[in-house]
């Protein structure tokens, strides 16, 4: 703590006013550390200081304990050189009170203040992972499956975030609906309800923002065992016996089991007792396996690795290079030097990775048509693949990956513990693709891509080198009647079985 006036310190103290207290140091009567001070001025840590008045120690002050209604626009910290006011302009106390834990400027919601140095450093260290709860609204509407990598966990910058208990809101929360930007913009939001267990930089921003749904207003409503319940925008309370009760009993124990948030389970807990390290996804396109890959790898806190980026790097770098997708020899000398990088997501705009050539981000650009276009005659090289595989089986090597793509289980991973190959109809990938493309907002023709997809698949199944077939021992799911959650279910159980010896 840092030091304060003596006289201020005895005031809070209730030995009377600090003018009364002025006096009493100047009449001899206060010691500390044994000796007498009779001037003014003095300064001490009142943490540490052993003060005493007349002989008898002076009791630290008592205990407080206040639940504040942060409104957007408070700093949960008190920096008096900072650009927005701190919420000691809301709560006027006379003990020195500080905050649990931060609040960002831009949330609201429950902040607890408290004068208990112990109990707050109990409730904020991050082994304790004392649950949060947030009523978050985000930019348009987050389908199921974001929903799912938001409680599995997501790479963020620092690492991956982890399990959350997320829950999407039928409505708007009352009574934050009302409030909030205007009403128009508010149309194209949703809620969610989001409980942490760890507490990093605005980490809930980052992960919606990660996933393309930008937060227009966090909102703190559960800290512990305390909930923030009918108590008004930028008002405050003490905290009843019963509360402060819940909140020492749950700092004692560590992370709560009785208060309104559950802990989720840990996704490790879920993994059978063995798990295959190394996992091989093939399939043709659309037949989901980046989907499926990227929630397993999820699951498992594994690698996701979609070898199907390299292929369309080269082919971009090809085209924005001139390199004529014919010349076999210009490409393959352009797929040996280019410095190929595809890294955890660095942008927050829903991307699973990022994709460098040369340190460019081409991340969105190898998504266009042309490149979809140009891919499949580029990946059929000899030499562009041998480049590839030998990038692949490196990152294989190191295990704990589920890797994607079209010669993983053949070429790139022969020994792979669990290989995987996802099919469907080429009427119903195509019919995925082309849905995918309208929910882009992008035109498209559901003959065009049909016609598109079995000219791919032509190319990628009967090329001379690494043709697009399941290994002979790949378990094939055909996903043609499935939706995702349903694949997922039976890729789980191929998880289990995996785990008991006699059925692999
Ligand atoms: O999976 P995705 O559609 O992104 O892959 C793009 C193309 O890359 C495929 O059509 C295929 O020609 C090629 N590819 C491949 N071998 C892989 C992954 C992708 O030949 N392992």
């Amino acid at each position: 703590m840092p030091e304060e006036r003596l006289q201020k310190i005895l005031a809070r103290a209730g030995l009377g006013s600090r003018r009364a207290c002025e006096e009493i140091i100047v009449a001899g009567r206060v010691t500390v550390a044994g000796r007498v001070v009779t001037e003014l001025g003095v300064k001490v840590d009142p943490a540490v200081a052993e003060i005493r008045v007349d002989g008898r120690p002076v009791v630290g002050e008592r205990h407080r304990y206040i639940m504040l209604h942060k409104p957007a626009g408070y700093l949960s910290g008190a920096d008096r050189r900072a650009e927005y006011p701190s919420w000691q302009k809301l709560v006027k106390a006379p003990e020195r009170l500080f905050a649990v834990g931060r609040l960002d400027q831009d949330s609201e919601g429950l902040l607890l203040l408290t004068n208990d140095g112990r109990l707050a450093h109990r409730l904020t260290h991050p082994r304790y992972e004392h649950p949060k709860t947030y009523l978050v609204q985000v930019a348009g509407f987050p389908d199921p499956r974001k929903i799912r990598r938001l409680q599995h966990g997501v790479m963020l910058d620092d690492g991956p975030t982890a399990p959350a208990q997320v829950i999407l809101l039928r409505q708007a929360p009352e009574p934050f609906a009302a409030g909030g930007p205007a009403s128009e913009s508010n149309r194209r939001t949703s809620w969610l309800r989001v409980t942490l267990h760890e507490g990093r930089q605005r980490q809930l921003r980052r992960m919606v923002g990660l996933l393309g749904h930008p937060a227009r207003r966090v909102i703190r409503v559960g800290l512990g065992p305390l909930e923030l319940t009918n108590l008004p925008s930028g008002k405050w309370r003490d905290l009843t016996p019963d509360e402060v009760q819940a909140l020492r009993a749950a700092a004692r124990r560590g992370a709560p089991t009785d208060g309104p948030v559950r802990q989720p389970e840990r996704t490790t807990e879920r993994q059978p007792a063995s798990t295959p390290s190394t996992i091989a996804i093939d399939g043709p396109s659309a037949s989901g396996k980046s989907t499926i890959g990227a929630l397993l790898a999820e699951e498992l806190d594994y690698l996701y690795f979609d070898t199907g980026v390299m292929y369309r790097a080269i082919t971009w770098v090809a085209l924005a290079r001139q390199v004529p997708i014919a010349d076999e020899a210009a490409v393959t000398a352009l797929a040996e030097q280019v410095k190929l990088e595809v890294l955890a997501p660095t942008v927050d705009d829903g991307r699973d990775v990022t994709v460098l050539a040369d340190g460019e981000d081409i991340t969105t650009a190898i998504r266009q048509p042309k490149v979809e276009r140009a891919v499949s005659p580029v990946s059929a090289y000899r030499g562009v693949r041998a480049a590839m595989t030998l990038q692949q089986r490196r990152i294989g090597q190191a295990g704990r990956v589920v890797m994607v793509g079209r010669d993983i289980g053949t070429v790139v991973m022969p020994d792979a513990d669990l290989k995987i190959y996802l099919d469907a109809s080429v009427r119903e990938r195509a019919n995925r693709r082309y849905r995918e493309q309208l929910a882009r907002g992008e035109k498209s023709d559901l003959e065009q891509v049909l016609a598109e997809m079995k000219r791919r698949d032509h190319i990628d199944s009967n090329r001379q080198h690494a043709p697009l077939t399941a290994a002979p021992d790949a378990i094939v799911v055909d996903s043609t009647a499935l939706d995702i959650d349903e694949v997922l279910v039976l890729v789980r159980g191929l998880l289990e079985r995996w785990a008991t010896p006699k059925a692999r």
